[in-house]
């Protein structure tokens, strides 16, 4: 940790001292944790940065934290600093009695407070939520802000990407609803920025990757604009890649021969699998629900409404729900309301052969018609 009290009760702040200084600071003053109000040590390497720490026989829920990286006091205090420099009311490391909660940052807002977590280890999804819920309970807005992933995207370009799943946690939307994700990197002093994400399938989405450099951010956080056009065709020509990949690799893979649904309604459609028809494998609002790459799903379906004489717009609930158990999922309303959109995006044109010029703009508007501009 990077504060404590001194004898006379003032807030001491490490970092903000020189090493001559706190040098001499030890040798007559004495710590002490907010928390546990035990009696702490000042720790002044060469290579970390000037930090407090508990005797190890001193027990004390701040000592879980005391694994703190290099990393994470540098961006912590990157972060401070820069908020502080806005002219935010901030404070560091503040100890919420009601919560026994100690955010890295607490911003003082119009509406409520911000608890700003710059997370740089490795957390648990139930550690997240708990936390996560304890600042909300008390009216606390929690703002997680992690470390950027090592190796991650450095060209900032739309590209494909993998996002795990605690980090899909903190996905947010900005006021005209683009999904992004924003990590800080505290290596770069740089806010590093997923924006207008679009699921693939599993942890894959695609997104245009940009970064911010900590001195032009501000705050609240830079909010991404909708998509153009022109930028989706690229987004497009991405999922129509990994599409093409997906079948060459559920091919080889495939030990099951004709048992295999999606294989054998390619095979019943007629279509070869080094070519399928633009219109399957599109990207659909809430396909993310039905955990099976769009091309399979989509290719399977078709098949089911040959069979039953039926285009697809024209299932009703009951017929997509016998599909979704065939799939062997439960039929969800996300689900549901997935392959209704699928249906409405196809429309009875896409049997024609003209339609698969087409199909581009109808996705995109599909996919953004609900966004403001
Ligand atoms: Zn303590």
């Amino acid at each position: 940790m990077l504060i404590a009290y001194t004898k006379q009760q003032q807030l001491f702040v490490s970092y903000q001292h020189s090493r001559e200084a706190l040098q001499m600071y030890r040798q007559y003053q004495q710590f002490f944790c907010p928390q546990c109000q035990q009696s702490v040590q000042l720790k002044i390497g060469q290579l970390n940065i000037p930090h407090f720490a508990h005797i190890a026989s001193q027990s004390c829920e701040r000592r879980f934290s005391e694994g703190e990286s290099l990393l994470h006091l540098r961006g912590k205090i990157q972060l401070f600093e820069w908020l502080k420099s806005l002219g935010h009311t901030v404070e560091l490391e503040p100890f919420l009695t009601t919560l026994s909660q100690r955010p890295d940052i607490l911003l003082q807002s119009k509406q409520r407070a911000i608890a700003l977590e710059f997370q740089c280890s490795a957390i648990t999804n139930e550690n997240w939520q708990l936390r996560t819920e304890g600042y909300e309970k008390n009216n606390i807005q929690a703002l997680w802000l992690f470390q950027t992933p090592q190796n991650s995207y450095t060209t900032q370009a739309i590209q494909k990407i993998r996002i795990s799943p605690i980090h899909q946690n903190v996905i947010s939307y900005s006021s005209n609803n683009v999904p992004y994700l924003v990590t800080y990197d505290a290596r770069a002093a740089k806010f590093n920025y997923w924006t207008n994400l679009l699921h693939v399938h599993g942890h894959t989405f695609i997104a245009n990757v940009l970064d911010i450099p900590l001195e032009t951010q501000y705050f609240p956080f830079y909010e991404p604009k909708s998509i153009t056009y022109e930028a989706f065709i690229v987004y497009w020509h991405i999922y129509k890649r990994m599409c093409q990949q997906y079948v060459k690799q559920r091919l080889m893979r495939s030990k099951k021969g004709v048992q295999d649904l999606f294989l054998r309604s390619c095979y019943e459609l007629k279509f070869s699998l080094n070519a399928l028809p633009h219109y399957i494998g599109v990207p659909v609002i809430n396909a993310k629900a039905i955990p099976i790459f769009s091309i399979e799903w989509q290719a399977i379906l078709l098949d089911f409404c040959r069979k039953r004489q039926l285009l697809p717009y024209e299932m009703s609930k009951e017929e997509i729900q016998l599909f979704l158990t065939l799939l062997n999922l439960e039929p969800t309303n996300l689900r549901v309301q997935a392959i209704e959109n699928y249906g409405k995006l196809l429309g009875y044109s896409f049997l024609q052969e003209k339609y698969s010029m087409e199909i581009l703009g109808k996705v995109y508007e599909h996919l953004y018609s609900h966004l403001k501009v």
